[in-house]
Formats: structure tokens, C-alpha cells, sequence
């Protein structure tokens, strides 16, 4: 026999094994089900973290310093929710127990100039990963309505800026207030921020279709997406612009990313064939949804009022408007009286038939962001405050992931259909579009960062409903973020150094330019007296101030 071929020989048969055994890992998950949405990998394997990182995936024995036996279990990449508005400590144990190791507010977002701080306060200090957008509407609140009472520089203060008033929602700016608005948006970019989030659909008569090409624009010059709560959904009887389209046609015409958020609702059907004929095409764009058929949202959202709720969509109160805390249904009285005393009061908005939610999870290549809101009051709630202590909130706070996991088992859904929403769906445009912290995550592969929820199919589920929003999913005994165990036998640990900040690296220059009166067309921004008036079918420049009734869109 040749010589060489008996070292070969020994080599295979001796030295490989040894020196697997030999490399002792920081943990090892024993005899899972290892899921990989990207590569469609579903086998019983053993998997070895080191340093973070997921070392080795194999059928080989394999021994560490900390063993997870995960027998009759899945494996999968951890869970990425992209639509969080509650990054705080008090809603980090639902998170986990929930399997989610990373929460971003990419729809809203946090204040441009603040975002250094934003990401700063929450360093060492969770243990999920966490990330936020930069947000339109606060650049908004600052510029038209002189808000800056910054508390918590993301969705909190949105509760109290729009408390009292509204050019946030109702103004068309100036062309000066208008680069005002896009230069703060700019240093969020600048600062490391994850694309844009506008809430549109909340100013859908302040916000000129200029306004968002200019924010798209914006966006694409950083190569980053806008997330957008988008203006006027498609599916309703009445003809009215169809805000999908809006965000669409710019994201094509501009080759910049998009997310339609939560399009769970009348109309999901096209939504859902445009972003997948756009993606055909090579565009990165990408929707959301949360698997509840009522949705939530402040009792003075535009959209509730009655011209546009009753008139233009034919609902009524008494059967979708629903408090959260109480669980009575409104009526239009009801609705008024407590205008005046709490107007940004938590309601659930029923919109949607009950068997549409299973449609969703069906849905390929959608990825669930929860909406989960903050809690309100949130005052004294800590990481400690007891699940049955938090005040009511929607369901999808806590239980959107567990309940893709349980719809998918109980209507014969693939299991790596529900993976792949639960991670790989947020995970991969994100990653194509540069930020690096989401290329090596949403993947159960060798290399990549260890973010892990390991779950069991047979009975993971969600517990939390409309009357008890804040019970936490049963069924998923382990997580890990960053190589770190942050959950064990379902009880949430406090290792807040485990989360990492996903964003990108801050740089100092700006790609801005501030638009001048040279490429002004009278469409974009409020039309100057001067001007002799607007154009045919534009909105009325006028500020409406809080004290004066609401313009109806
Ligand atoms: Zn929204």
C-alpha cells in the first residue's frame, strides 16, 4: 500500500476525530432537530457554540463545557422580530419566552439626532439583540410641532407628542421645514440607523407623495430601507390612492429597499403578488405581518375617525373598536367623550376575518413583525414586575412568534415555512442590503453568530389573548443570543450583556442635499401664497392647530 495513503488513511480515521473531540466548546446542543431555512438543511445533529459562533454542526460526539440536551427538540436561528415598539426591560422576559432574541422598531423608529443615544442606553443592558429605524414622524413632531420633550426618543414619546397635537399628522411643510425634516432624518442615517420608519399611514394628509419620494430617496442614498406603516390599504370597496403602490413604484424607480409593515389586512392578497413579482425582479423589498386578526392602535389615529372608519370603510364601532383595558366596544358617544379625556388611549381594531390569519402564515417569503406596543402606564414596570402585573396590551406583544409555530402544526403548514418567517425572512434583505449584523444571523449554519431558540414542535404555543395580552408562549425551553444561554427550562435569565446593537457603523458625512427652490415643483411641499394657490387636488396648506377640529383626510 502506498505510503502516502496510509497517512491519508490514518489521518481520516484517527486525527480528524481527535481533534474534534479534543476542541472542548462552551456549549453543545445534544441530538436536536437543526433547522436552516436558507439551505432547507432539517437534520438530528449535534451543534458546538465557541466564542459566539456556531463551530460545528455535526453527527459526531461532541463535548462542551455546558450541555443542552435538545432530544425531540428543534433547533432553529433565533427569532427576529422587526416590528417592536417596546424595547425596554419590562417586555425582555415575554421576548424570550416568546423565542426572540432580536427586536427592532424599524416602523416607527428612534429621533435621528438621539439615535447614538437611543442605542447607548441599552447597551449591556438587555439581553436581546436590539435595533430601531430612524423615525419620520418624530422629525416631524420636532420641525412642525416643536416637540422635544424627549423621554425615551422612539415610540414611547409618541404617546405623549401626539397627545396634543398634530402637525405632525396634518401639516404639509415648507420646503424649509421640509429639508429641516430630512436633515434630522439624515443624522439618524449618518448616526448608524436602520433605514427610515414612517408611520404614513397616521399623516396621510400632512405627507405629500413628494414628501415620501424625497424620504425614499433619502434612504437610498444610505442603500437602506424604509419601513413604511403605508397610507390607505388596498382590498376596500371605496377607490381610493392606494399607498402600496406609492412606496412600490419609488422603491422600483429608486432601486431602494422597502417593507410593507403588517399588511395583515383587506387587501393582503396584492400586497403580498407585488412584493413577490418586485422581488422576481431583483428589488429588495419585503413584508410583515402579525398573526392576529384585530390590530391596535391609539384611540385618536386618523384613520378611526368617522368619515374614514364608518363613512368611507363601513365599520362600526360597537363591533371593532374594542378598549384594551376594559374589553368594552366603543360607540361613537363613548368614542368622543373619551377624545377629550385620554385621546391616545390603547384600542383593538378588529378589521380582518378570524380564518384570514392561517392565509398569512402561509404567505412565502413574509416575515412576522409583531407591533407589539409599548405598555401603557409603564411606570414602575421592571424586567421583575409579574407577567399577570403588566397592564392588558394586544396578544401579538407576546405571543406572535409561538403562535406562527402552533398555526403552522395545527393546519399542516411545513415547519421550515414557519422557521423561515420566524428568522431568515427579516434576516436576508436586511443582510442584502449591507448591514452586516443581520448576514450572520436568521441561519442555523456553521459561522454564524449563535442566536438559537430551540423549541418543541409537538407544543410550543402562545398563550396570550385579547382579555389576557401579557400571558408568556409555552413550549420553548432554550434560548440563546450571542453564544450566551438567556433562557433555560423556560425560565429568562438576567444576562444583560448578551444583546448586541444591530446597526450600521455611524460616518461622518452627510449624503443630503437640501432641496432649493430650483428643483421645487409646486406638488412637493406646501404651495406658497405667492404662488397664486396649489394644484388641482392638492391638500390645503394650513396648519391645523390642536384646538381646531381634525381635518377629515
Ligand atoms: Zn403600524
Amino acid at each position: 500500500m502506498n505510503i502516502k495513503f496510509v497517512f491519508f488513511l490514518f489521518f481520516i480515521l484517527f486525527l480528524i476525530p481527535a481533534c474534534e473531540k479534543s476542541i472542548e466548546y462552551d456549549i453543545v446542543i445534544l441530538n436536536g432537530r437543526v433547522m436552516d431555512p436558507e439551505t432547507n438543511f432539517d437534520a438530528v445533529r449535534n451543534v458546538g457554540i465557541k466564542d459566539g459562533i456556531i463551530s460545528i454542526i455535526t453527527e459526531k460526539d461532541i463535548s462542551g463545557k455546558e450541555t443542552i440536551d435538545a432530544k425531540g427538540l428543534v433547533v432553529a436561528p433565533g427569532f427576529i422580530d422587526g416590528h417592536q415598539h417596546c424595547i425596554e426591560p419590562y417586555a425582555y422576559r415575554l421576548m424570550l419566552r416568546d423565542g426572540r432574541t432580536t427586536i427592532m422598531d424599524l416602523e416607527i423608529g428612534a429621533h435621528g439626532p438621539k439615535l447614538n443615544e437611543w442605542y447607548k442606553m441599552r447597551e449591556g443592558n438587555s439581553p436581546v439583540n436590539y435595533g430601531a429605524a430612524v423615525a419620520h414622524e418624530f422629525a416631524r413632531a420636532e420641525v412642525l410641532d416643536g416637540f422635544t420633550d424627549w423621554k425615551y426618543m422612539y415610540t414611547p414619546d409618541a404617546v405623549n407628542s401626539r397627545r396634543n397635537k398634530d402637525g405632525w399628522s396634518k401639516t404639509r411643510p415648507t420646503l424649509e421645514q421640509g429639508n429641516e425634516i430630512l436633515s434630522l432624518i439624515d443624522e439618524g442615517l449618518r448616526q448608524g440607523g436602520i433605514g427610515i420608519g414612517s408611520t404614513v399611514g397616521y399623516m396621510r394628509q400632512g405627507v405629500s407623495t413628494r414628501e415620501i419620494f424625497e424620504l425614499q430617496k433619502l434612504s437610498g442614498l444610505y442603500g437602506r430601507q424604509i419601513g413604511m406603516h403605508f397610507r390607505n390599504t388596498p382590498g376596500n370597496d371605496v377607490e381610493e390612492v392606494n399607498g402600496i403602490q406609492e412606496m412600490l413604484a419609488n422603491a422600483a424607480a429608486i432601486d431602494a429597499p422597502a417593507i410593507a409593515c403588517h399588511f395583515n389586512n383587506p387587501g393582503y392578497n396584492m400586497v403580498h403578488e407585488l412584493l413577490v413579482k418586485m422581488r422576481d425582479e431583483g428589488y429588495n423589498v419585503w413584508g410583515e405581518i402579525y398573526p392576529y386578526n384585530a390590530g391596535s392602535t391609539a384611540l385618536n389615529a386618523v384613520f378611526l375617525e368617522p368619515e374614514v372608519w364608518v363613512k368611507a370603510l363601513g365599520n362600526k364601532y360597537e363591533e371593532t373598536i374594542q378598549d384594551v383595558e376594559t374589553g368594552e366596544f366603543y360607540t361613537e358617544q363613548l368614542r368622543k367623550e373619551i377624545l377629550k379625556k385620554e385621546p391616545t388611549r390603547p384600542v383593538i381594531v378588529y378589521k380582518c376575518p378570524e380564518a384570514w390569519v392561517v392565509d398569512w402564515v402561509k404567505l412565502k417569503g413574509v416575515a412576522i413583525g409583531s407591533d407589539g406596543m409599548p405598555m401603557i402606564p409603564d411606570d414602575g414596570l421592571t424586567w421583575d414586575t409579574p407577567y399577570e402585573d403588566f397592564p392588558n396590551t394586544h396578544p401579538r406583544f407576546s405571543g406572535s412568534f409561538a403562535k406562527v409555530l402552533r398555526l403552522a402544526r395545527e393546519n399542516n403548514i411545513p415547519l421550515m415555512q414557519a422557521v423561515s418567517m420566524t428568522s431568515y425572512n427579516y434576516a436576508k434583505p436586511l443582510g442584502n442590503m449591507g448591514l452586516k449584523s443581520m448576514q450572520v444571523r436568521g441561519r442555523m449554519q456553521e459561522g454564524m453568530v449563535a442566536d438559537i431558540t430551540i423549541f418543541n414542535p409537538e407544543t410550543v404555543t402562545d398563550n396570550s389573548t385579547y382579555a389576557k395580552g401579557t400571558l408568556p408562549s409555552t413550549g420553548i425551553p432554550f434560548v440563546m443570543v450571542n453564544g450566551i444561554i438567556v433562557m433555560k427550562d423556560s425560565e429568562p435569565l438576567k444576562e444583560f450583556s448578551a444583546g448586541q446593537p444591530i446597526r450600521f457603523e455611524p460616518i461622518t458625512e452627510s449624503k443630503f442635499k437640501p432641496l432649493s427652490l430650483d428643483n421645487w415643483t409646486n406638488e412637493f411641499y406646501a404651495v406658497p401664497e405667492d404662488f397664486g394657490g396649489g394644484v388641482p387636488g392638492s391638500q390645503p396648506n394650513k396648519y391645523v392647530s390642536p384646538t381646531e377640529e381634525p381635518v377629515t383626510p
